[in-house]
């Protein structure tokens, strides 16, 4: 065969990268030309909130979950504004949302509000490291229906949706429009808009003309690709629960959902964890962004939940856990959380002629929504579900967490306990700990040390148990490989 040298190929064309790089500034300057300005500094700081001390505004973020926050601007820092520690200290010039809040009287806004609602209401990308249950979906919300509502153009002339918020699953999807219809004013349209819903009555909807629209990124980006959605009108985005869509693999879909949204947006990202795949996420999406952490991985935050840690053996778990449905009260409410077989555990309790529901992927969407709905309702008292329920999911009278299985990771397991103590109420949390989690034990033992829970010997001993094989494997491959660096 011949071989052909490239070099000698007169045909070979040479790209000028220059005039490629030229050619792109041109062609996205030309996508964005003709947009209207976006307006996006709304706050006026309370004489109040002004007044405010350094001590005074120390003592507050301590005393709310112990905030945090930094400004991750390169350069020079900029001041990060002082909590707002009432509703009208953010919200005085907005009787609409004033109303709201009054209506459902709410007492005062959560760590996470005090602190995102000024940040954002002036405009600043921000980062919010903070799980459900906390206030989030409010302190995104809130600010975003006034960006809506003030921009310079009226939403009638702006040609599609002024919000997006992508959304890790259809349950969370569904719990944020809930609460977007329910705190909404000015007739803001909202849609949610997600995988396994009805695609063409969603379609129908977004092509009538909305405001808002709350996405599952799959399903998002197909109605993109299709061009039944405009995204060019965006100017407020939310990434909710980033750490949850990049677990679920949904970066691809968001990379291309975002090359169509306008640069100079305002973007909000939520997220329980700040792991390296967030940060990344962080960085080509925000601008400038400044960062609140509210007590999130710490579970001494959730003190409203006690956690019963059983460590026991994989036979006697069923056993364990039919004793303790048995000594559950009439009003108690428990999800059992499962690894993976939901329905397995679902229909022993329907031989027994327990009512129970269950909820898991392999569902179809109309029954996750009615299994949920029985849940909410009390129709049962009992939710098998698998991790899919571990996040998002906001049922206030949760009694009880069941940990049948333990989780993938130790972040699921704070998550499901976060389940129940939800809005002032207090919670159990009892989790079944076999031989096969003891490499769990030891962030199990810090967790619960952290949050003043009882440590169960056996769990102790199971931590010791795995640090000494650790150990032992380690001197193995040392000795194996006697020219590696010696284990600390
Ligand atoms: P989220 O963390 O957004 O899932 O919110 C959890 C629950 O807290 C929701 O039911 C909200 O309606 C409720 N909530 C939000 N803000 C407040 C507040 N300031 N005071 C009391 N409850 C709130």
């Amino acid at each position: 065969m011949d071989t052909v040298n490239p070099e000698n190929n007169p045909k070979k064309p040479v790209i000028n990268w220059a005039s490629l790089r030229e050619n792109r500034a041109k062609y996205e300057s030309m996508k964005w030309a003709g947009l209207p300005p976006i307006e996006k500094n709304f706050y006026k700081e309370s004489p109040r909130t002004a007044s405010m001390s350094q001590e005074e505004v120390e003592l507050w973020r301590k005393e709310n979950n112990n905030i945090t926050c930094d400004d991750l601007k390169e350069g020079e820092k900029r001041c990060i504004p002082n909590p707002v520690c009432k509703f009208e200290d953010a919200f005085e010039h907005y009787p609409d949302i004033m109303a709201n809040i009054r209506k459902v009287g709410f007492q005062k806004p959560t760590p996470i509000q005090s602190q995102a609602w000024p940040i954002i209401l002036q405009g600043i990308d921000l980062i919010g490291i903070a799980q459900t249950g906390t206030g989030k979906t409010l302190a995104y919300l809130m600010p975003g229906f006034i960006h809506l509502t003030s921009q310079p153009i009226s939403k009638d002339e702006r040609g599609g949706p002024g919000m997006l918020v992508l959304a890790p699953t259809r349950e969370l999807a569904l719990q944020v429009e809930a609460e977007c219809s329910k705190y909404a004013y000015k007739e803001i349209k909202s849609i949610c808009v997600y995988g396994g819903g009805d695609r063409k009555g969603q379609i129908d909807m977004v092509t009538k003309g909305v405001d808002i629209v709350i996405a599952t990124p799959g399903r998002l980006n197909d109605l993109q690709m299709n061009n039944f959605i405009n995204l060019k009108s965006i100017t407020y985005l939310v990434l909710d629960e980033a750490d949850r869509m990049l677990d679920m693999g949904f970066e691809p879909q968001i990379m291309k959902i975002l090359i169509d949204v306008r640069p100079d947006r305002q973007t909000v990202m939520t997220s329980a964890t700040w792991p390296d795949g967030v940060r990344r996420l962080a960085k080509s999406y925000l601008k400038n962004p400044m960062i609140v952490y509210v007590g999130t991985l710490d579970l001494a935050a959730v003190n409203t939940v006690q956690q019963k840690v059983i460590v026991i053996p994989e036979a006697e778990k069923r056993a364990y856990m039919h004793s303790f449905i048995k000594s559950m009260k009439p009003k108690d409410k428990v999800i059992i959380f499962v690894g993976k077989k939901a329905d397995d555990l679902a229909s022993d309790f329907g031989i027994q002629g327990i009512p129970v529901q269950s909820l898991h992927g392999n569902r179809e969407q109309c029954d996750r929504e009615q299994a949920l709905d029985d849940f909410k309702k009390g129709k049962v008292r009992i939710l098998v579900a698998t991790d899919l329920a571990s996040r998002g999911l906001d049922v206030h009278d949760v009694t009880h967490v069941f940990n049948f299985d333990f989780p993938r990771n130790i972040e699921e397991y704070v998550h499901r306990v976060g389940r129940t103590g939800r809005a002032g109420r207090t919670g159990e949390a009892v989790t079944l700990v076999t031989g096969n989690s003891w490499k769990f034990a030891s962030e199990l033992i810090d967790i619960l040390e952290r949050a003043n829970q009882v440590v169960p010997d056996e769990l102790i001993a199971m931590a010791e148990r795995y640090k000494q094989s650790q150990m032992r494997k380690e001197m193995e491959k040392d000795i194996q490989r006697p020219w590696r660096k010696p284990s600390k």
